[in-house]
């Protein structure tokens, strides 16, 4: 089979040195459907997945959020008191050149079957851990078998009340989302799913009807964005892209800051360019398509949203700014 190096150096007559040098260093994958989304070279769906060569020429951290520390056996991720992000798969179909994860993209797990258990007895000797994130890499590149044992697991434990999965399939590899995977998933309910569309172009019909397969198994389903530069860090372009999700029964969740990750920092906007889009959806269009802006801080601070600076305290009182622009006083208790 060509590698998608191989055809977009055909498809689109390009050198494709530069792509195999980055891609020595960070893997690329690339699904069939995805690559079907490219139209030009240089475009929201390009800048997605080829490798570009500003990815060798950035020195952040590979992994500023300090996941590696904030994990007490490998594969979790224990942050916040009540929940726990588990790192299930470390493979995708496509390969985000973005990815906050990057440094672990196409690595093997170790020893799956040791590592679940040691997750499994972590999740169930903390009886504050009520919500569990399965995250990757993808979770739902794992078989239905390997999905099921785990779901099943997590339910085998009474102080599990929420299971999360945060999936980019219903985008890059729809097809994926099939009756039978979501006969599997509306068992374990309540059972929420996020996903992770970042330009309209991705919204195609095949989406639409991956994401209208989960909905229908009563699935709620939600959106994290990364706010990235060429892509999508316009007013108009997130406008879009938060109508067309509501449009195919998925609620815009986060707006994520990209975070200061080595090897993506060509991607990177200022905050207020964030903060710009914001004011621009908040008001001008439904109140459900606003996501939190949020910046997950370095040193595993946290998350925290990012508001338009719309409300100052000014004597006894606020001073809010309305969607307008209008400036209103408002007597705070
Ligand atoms: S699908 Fe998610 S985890 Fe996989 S490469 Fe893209 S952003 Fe990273």
């Amino acid at each position: 089979m060509r590698s998608p190096i191989d055809h977009l150096s055909s498809r689109f007559a390009i050198d494709p040195a530069p792509l195999e040098t980055v891609a020595a260093r960070y893997p690329v994958r690339i699904s069939p459907h995805y690559l079907s989304l490219i139209q030009e070279p240089g475009d929201p769906i390009w800048l997605q997945c080829v490798p570009d060569p500003r990815e060798l020429d950035d020195d952040q951290l590979p992994d500023p959020l300090d996941e590696e520390r904030l994990s007490p056996v490998p594969g979790l991720i224990h942050r916040y008191p009540d929940r726990v992000v588990w790192l299930v798969s470390n493979d995708c179909a496509v390969f985000c050149r973005f990815c906050m994860r990057k440094r672990r993209l196409g690595q093997p797990l170790p020893e799956p079957r040791e590592s679940r258990e040691a997750v499994l007895g972590y999740i169930a000797s903390r009886p504050e851990i009520r919500d569990v994130i399965l995250s990757g890499g993808d979770p739902l590149m794992l078989s239905d078998a390997e999905l099921e044992a785990i779901l099943s697991a997590l339910r085998g434990i009474p102080h599990v009340e929420l299971i999360r999965i945060g999936s980019r399939l219903p985008v890059t590899l729809p097809q994926r989302i099939t009756p039978h995977l979501c006969a599997i998933l509306k068992k374990y309910h309540p059972l929420y799913l996020n996903t992770h569309f970042n330009h309209p172009l991705e919204i195609t019909p095949q989406a639409a009807q991956a994401c209208a397969l989960l909905a229908d198994a009563g699935i709620p389903l939600g959106n994290q964005t990364v706010l990235l530069k060429g892509v999508n860090d316009d007013p108009a372009t997130m406008t879009l892209l938060m109508q067309r999700l509501l449009a195919i029964r998925v609620r815009p969740y986060y707006l994520h800051q990209m975070d200061l990750v080595q090897g993506t920092g060509h991607f990177r906007t200022s905050v207020a360019c964030g903060v710009g889009i914001m004011a621009a959806l908040r008001g001008h269009t439904s109140g459900l398509a606003n996501p939190y802006y949020v910046i997950d801080l370095p040193g595993g601070k946290g998350k925290v949203p990012l508001l338009p600076e719309t409300v100052r305290r000014e004597g006894g009182g606020l001073v809010i700014t309305t969607y307008t622009g209008e400036v209103v006083e408002f007597e705070d208790i």
